[in-house]
């Protein structure tokens, strides 16, 4: 039988009793948008994340537009972020008018880069054309970014920091979790990240307390408090309570399935070290492992094996967003960031989820070894 690349069913065969009791309370009480799961949730988020308020959201994507709809983003700001992530992040940059300008990422860490965000800052400043205003890091694969470094460039600088935790609820930066590493953070609740629902969901963590009642507003038309009084231009950008309520006992388990993921990063980086290069975790960092992520010039080679073995693949991510037609208006060409596009070239991510076991990794492990020996 063929390794699912994301293993939902496993889980959901483990929780299905506390899964559908939580979603036939929603269908009893009929609060279908904002019921109290969705509040509940708020709380459990932030609780395990360490900050003060959690809005939840229709999608990581909206989670991302939200927050820079709060801080006012617009034409003529600087929106520095990594060219190497999910389309989303640099979409919403530019769905508000402002400038998403790339920044090249660290080899090891597959992360944006402290010294190349600081030098472009100071391109920025030097033309004169847009003033920076926020830096979007995205914790790729489930890595926090060098939010030190990163946070430290920024209050220099006045920019405001969005985390992009899409990939990355559950990780830990320096004994803090990540949701909690910059100004806000993004979350998204899509089936196959880290802690998925089953649709489209998201969230905002934050400790400022104003940005979150502004992003209250935001995810319903710009309400100020009465249904019919709008202070603000918003989104219908609600999680539906459904999903609040699949969610709350999928986070009950998340540590121990952090800790599973753990173990099978573990056993991967044990058994595939010396035949490609894997996934660096520095000191002090804990990943989520949305993703298991491997590189190799060999790739084509190594992913065909895999496949005849019943084994899937996936490239994060193919092509580096400045390479993107949609991206084309803002002028970049190949070379522009070499690190990026170095890495898109050989990188692909192997099967991961906490319920994959010893043999399935066993036959993964061995189907690489002898496609590169
Ligand atoms: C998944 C993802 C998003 C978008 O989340 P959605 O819930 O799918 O809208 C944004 N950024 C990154 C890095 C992602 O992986």
């Amino acid at each position: 039988m063929d390794i699912p690349f994301i293993d939902l069913k496993t889980q959901y065969k483990r929780l299905q009793a506390e899964i559908r009791s939580h979603i036939d309370k929603v269908f009893e009480h009929g609060q279908f948008i904002m019921g109290p799961e969705v509040f509940e949730l708020e709380r459990r988020l932030a609780e395990f994340a360490g900050v003060k308020r959690a809005v939840t959201c229709s999608s990581g994507t909206d989670a991302l537009l939200m927050t820079l709809m709060a801080q006012n983003v617009g034409r003529g700001d600087a929106v520095f972020t990594s060219p190497f992530t999910f389309f989303a992040t640099a979409e919403v940059i530019s769905l508000l008018g402002a400038t998403p300008v790339f920044v090249d990422i660290d080899s090891r860490t597959f992360n944006i880069s402290p010294i190349e965000l600081e030098k472009k800052i100071d391109l920025v400043k030097k033309d004169n054309n847009l003033k920076p205003a926020c830096v979007i890091p995205v914790d790729l694969f489930g890595l926090p970014a060098d939010y030190d470094n990163i946070n430290s460039v920024a209050k220099d600088n006045g920019l405001f920091v969005l985390e992009d935790a899409a990939q990355s609820f559950g990780a830990e930066y320096k004994g803090r979790k990540t949701g909690s590493l910059g100004d806000a953070a993004a979350l998204s609740f899509f089936p196959a990240k880290p802690l998925g629902c089953y649709g489209d969901g998201g969230a905002v963590l934050t400790d400022d307390g104003d940005l979150a009642g502004e992003l209250e507003s935001i995810r319903v038309h710009g309400q100020s408090g009465g249904k019919y009084s709008n202070r603000r231009i918003g989104l219908n950008a609600r999680l539906d309570t459904i999903q609040a309520a699949a969610l709350l006992p999928k986070l009950e388990i998340f540590p121990d399935e952090l800790i599973e993921r753990r173990r099978v990063a573990d056993s991967y980086s044990n058994g595939l070290e010396g035949y490609v290069e894997t996934p660096l975790v520095p000191d002090q960092y804990q990943s989520a492992w949305a993703q298991y992520s491997i590189m190799s010039d060999s790739r084509n080679q190594i992913r065909a094996a895999l496949k005849a073995g019943g084994v899937p693949t996936a490239v994060y991510y193919p092509a580096p967003l400045h390479l993107q037609q949609a991206f084309s208006g803002l002028g970049h060409k190949k070379g522009d960031f070499p690190i990026s596009e170095s890495i898109a070239g050989k990188i692909f991510s192997l099967p991961m989820s906490p319920y994959l076991t010893g043999d399935q990794q066993d036959k993964i492990i061995h189907i690489i070894k002898r496609s590169v020996e």
